[in-house]
């Protein structure tokens, strides 16, 4: 079996030093192909380093919205200049207005959010979308400046019905820890309304682990939990769940799946 977590922060500080172990503890459990994605500028340098250390970790790179703040105008246009062959994806970028409630940040977050977006466009990626607390914006935003190689809805929050205006515009959509969480209706509902061909998995970690170890430090290996809830949801088996998910990511992040 192939189990692909398609988010999952190995450069994050509380990860990056057991990257090797966490990856390899993954692997024996299936999971076999990890994508890691970048908030600022020093997370996408040590993206770029885990891919070129780990066959089986592909990266993408990019300012996540609440780090849009902190990151320095040389820094911004540095970012745009990390590639190798490995880089399959620009992110997470969008709009998180959970924690900004600044109506001048917001705006910040909204240009940076369209400038990545026609980056991605310009090197012919898929993009990887951060939303929370925004959803009508990202929506709009989407729709202004579409991404013409896809992308996903990362930890999909979102309504059931907004499901399918993402999909429209050519997304995937993508569910973590939340969905098995049991008084999570949303993801549930959303899970239910997403076609099976549009459906990732993801663990987010270090974060949003799965239940029962809501609150806990997440790993890759856990992205088992979601897909199970997942196949639950979806009323087929795991292995198909799996299989599904996998020739998913491969088709939007192109990448190799026979390892
Ligand atoms: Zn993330």
């Amino acid at each position: 079996m192939l189990v692909i977590d398609s988010h999952c922060h190995l450069n994050d500080d509380s990860l990056f030093l057991k990257r090797k172990q966490l990856i390899e503890e993954a692997y024996k459990d299936d999971v076999k192909i990890i994508i890691c994605p970048s908030d600022s500028y020093k997370s996408s340098l040590r993206a770029l380093l885990i891919a070129g250390e780990f066959e089986n970790v592909y990266y993408a790179v990019g300012i996540h919205p609440s780090e849009v703040k902190n990151t320095t105008e040389e820094e911004y246009n540095d970012v745009k200049k990390i590639k190798s062959k490995k880089l399959v994806a620009i992110g997470e970028i969008g709009l998180d207005f959970y924690w900004e409630k600044d109506e001048k940040q917001r705006k910040l977050q909204i240009e940076a959010f369209k400038d990545q977006i026609r980056h991605a466009n310009e090197l012919k990626l898929p993009i990887i979308v951060h939303s929370r607390d925004a959803i009508n914006e990202t929506l709009k935003v989407l729709r202004e400046v579409k991404p013409l190689y896809g992308g996903v809805m990362h930890c999909y929050s979102g309504p059931k019905e907004m499901v399918k205006d993402f999909i429209d515009l050519g997304l995937y959509i993508s569910f973590g820890g939340p969905l098995t969480f049991t008084n999570a209706k949303t993801p549930k509902e959303a899970c239910l309304a997403t076609p099976l061909d549009r459906l990732l998995v993801e663990t987010d970690s270090p974060y949003l682990s799965p239940h029962p170890f809501r609150g806990k430090e997440n790993s890759p290996k856990q992205v088992r939990l979601v897909l199970k809830a997942l196949a639950n949801i979806k009323d087929i088996s795991e292995e198909e769940a799996a299989r599904i998910t996998s020739e998913n990511a491969a088709r939007l992040f192109h990448v190799k799946t026979n390892l």
